[in-house]
């Protein structure tokens, strides 16, 4: 039992006030399916152009993530300039160079579509709709979203997060999707959309968790030293549905205790790939250090 991943494979140039990276590994589907991995098996779905090196393939490979759906086309590879504020909570897009993702039409190979879990990564919503509707019978179905499909494409997106099981959205984003300020107020506009859970990242300051019965509020980890928050996002995706993925469970068999671990496992993904930069420190991190600030979040949070 796998889960299928799709979304950006990208080269990202990054600066933040740590450093400057002209041009390395990242993309929403790589970090999403990297700090999957350490919870279940991952198949993506992706395209790169001829300039993608065969390293970085190697660093998906050597995580057992299956590469089979990850096309090759003629031409570049999707490319992401950015750059962080001071605190870094705030980040500029200086460029973004499509290449070949602008063409991106997925084909899910037929190994792909029997499988249970789908994490739909920031893509065009009609792409969304359409990987969706590849897979024969998914159990949990997941999606990220970003501003310009909210703003620009709302019907699309709107008919994309019908069919989801659950919404990862950012805090400004959830504001923008619901218009509503108040985020209990938007997390309760956002599951009359569709969606069974919502989960509302808000970056240094946690997480909240929203069901129609409930809510869950995690903090996000204290670093010493946040590095690159690039990814940070799509890693807490990853956690997130690797986490549920690695239980294996039907729909209906996830319970309250099920989705609060995930979110915790979500804030601990995230909180790696902010300790280096791009996708550095998946390089050599650990399932047992993982587990053991699973435990750390256990210890703060308890009273
Ligand atoms: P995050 O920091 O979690 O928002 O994710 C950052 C990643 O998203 C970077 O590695 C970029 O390559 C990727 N990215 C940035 N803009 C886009 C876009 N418009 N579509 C798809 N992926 C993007």
């Amino acid at each position: 039992m796998s889960l299928v991943v799709v979304g950006s494979v990208a080269y990202d140039g990054v600066e933040t006030p740590h450093g400057k990276a002209e041009r390395i590994l990242g993309g929403a589907c790589t970090y999403i399916s990297l700090a999957a991995s350490y919870f279940t098996h991952v198949k993506i779905v992706g395209v790169v152009g001829e300039d993608f090196a065969q390293e970085d393939v190697g660093l998906l490979a050597s995580r057992n993530i299956d590469v089979s759906g990850l096309e090759r086309a003629p031409g570049k590879t999707f490319f992401w300039q950015g750059v962080y504020s001071a605190d870094m909570n705030d980040r500029t897009t200086l460029r973004t160079d499509l290449n070949v993702f602008a063409d991106f039409q997925p084909k899910l190979p037929e190994a792909f579509k029997e499988q249970p879990f789908l994490m739909l990564g920031n893509i065009q919503p009609d792409l969304q709709r359409d990987v969706r509707r590849q897979m024969r019978a998914p159990e949990l179905v997941g999606g990220d979203t970003m501003n310009y499909w909210i703003q620009d494409f709302r019907p699309q997106l709107l008919a994309a997060i019908r069919e989801w099981d659950f919404l990862l959205i950012n805090d400004g984003e959830a504001r923008m999707l619901s218009g509503e300020t108040n985020l209990k107020k938007a997390a309760r506009a956002i599951l009359a959309l569709g969606p069974r859970y919502v989960v509302i990242k808000r970056g240094e300051y946690g997480a909240l968790l929203f069901t129609p019965e409930e809510h869950f509020v995690a903090p996000a980890y204290l670093l010493d030293q946040v590095f690159d928050p690039t990814g940070a996002g799509d890693c807490f995706a990853g956690g997130f549905i690797g986490w549920l993925a690695g239980l294996g469970k039907p729909r209906a068999g996830v319970t309250s205790a099920d989705l609060r671990r995930a979110v915790i496992y979500g804030s601990v993904m995230g909180s790696f790939c902010c300790e280096n930069f791009g996708v550095d420190r998946f390089r050599t991190l650990t399932r047992a250090e993982i587990d053991a600030r699973f435990n750390e979040f256990q210890g703060f949070t308890r009273f």
